[in-house]
Order: C-alpha cells, then sequence, then structure tokens
C-alpha cells in the first residue's frame, strides 16, 4: 500500500532499525517505546485488523507468534514478555497496518486504561 509507514519499512522505501525479518514479517524497534525493549512485529501483507485475515492470513499470524517466541535473546524475552495487538479507535490504533507490540526487560503492571 502506497501510503502506509508500515508497507514503506517493508519494503525498503524508508530505513528503520530492523532486527529481525524472514519471508512472513519484520521486527523493530518503536520509536516511542512504552516499556525498557518495545519492538514492532509487522506482517509484510498489509491489512489493518484480524478481522480482513484469510485462513491464510491466520496460519501466517501463528507463524509470526511462534517465531517471536523463539527469538529470546534479540528480544529480550528471558523473564517475560507482552504482546499486544491494538484494533481501532477504542485501543487507540495509530497505524492502519497490522503490529504486533512486542514489550519486555522489566516487570510490566496490567492497565488498560
Ligand atoms: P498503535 O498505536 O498500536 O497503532 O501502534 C503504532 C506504533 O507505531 C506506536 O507505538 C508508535 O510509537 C509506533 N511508530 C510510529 N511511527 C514509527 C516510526 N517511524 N518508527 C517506529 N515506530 C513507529
Ligand atoms: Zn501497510
Amino acid at each position: 500500500m502506497d501510503d502506509c509507514l508500515f508497507c514503506k519499512f517493508v519494503s525498503g522505501v524508508l530505513k528503520t532499525d530492523i532486527i529481525y525479518q524472514d519471508e512472513d514479517f519484520i521486527i523493530f524497534k518503536d520509536i516511542n517505546p512504552q516499556a525498557k525493549n518495545h519492538f514492532l512485529a509487522v506482517p509484510k501483507k498489509h491489512f489493518k485488523y484480524l478481522a480482513e485475515m484469510s485462513d491464510d492470513d491466520g496460519a501466517l499470524l501463528g507463524r509470526i507468534l511462534k517465531k517471536i517466541s523463539s527469538l529470546s535473546d534479540e528480544l529480550g524475552l528471558k523473564n517475560g514478555y507482552r504482546l499486544v495487538i491494538n484494533q481501532g479507535d477504542d485501543a487507540g490504533q495509530t497505524v492502519p497496518h497490522l503490529h504486533i507490540h512486542i514489550l519486555s526487560g522489566q516487570k510490566m503492571q496490567w492497565n488498560p486504561a
């Protein structure tokens, strides 16, 4: 998608600090970290909502989640971590390309407000 920030990271039109990538997705650092470590996992395929996904996209998401869990050293997952997917306005989704927030490196509170 031409007008999408994360598609531009995927295509390389815009540069970001990519920690990991494969045929399915990229991982880079969030520009405005909400925890000691804050990464974003972004599928290379553009969609905004989980609800838009086909069955194949569901399998893609499963592969991404499994891969994230294997990147313990790179993402600082050893002592625990949190994955977040914001969907829509109430959740505060600001970038309309599905992404998984990966938060780690500290004790976290649980407060969705
Ligand atoms: P969300 O609010 O769930 O849509 O998450 C979007 C995330 O993208 C936020 O945590 C932003 O800090 C992050 N973000 C926005 N622009 C950039 C950028 N240029 N590089 C890295 N992360 C970004
Ligand atoms: Zn996109």
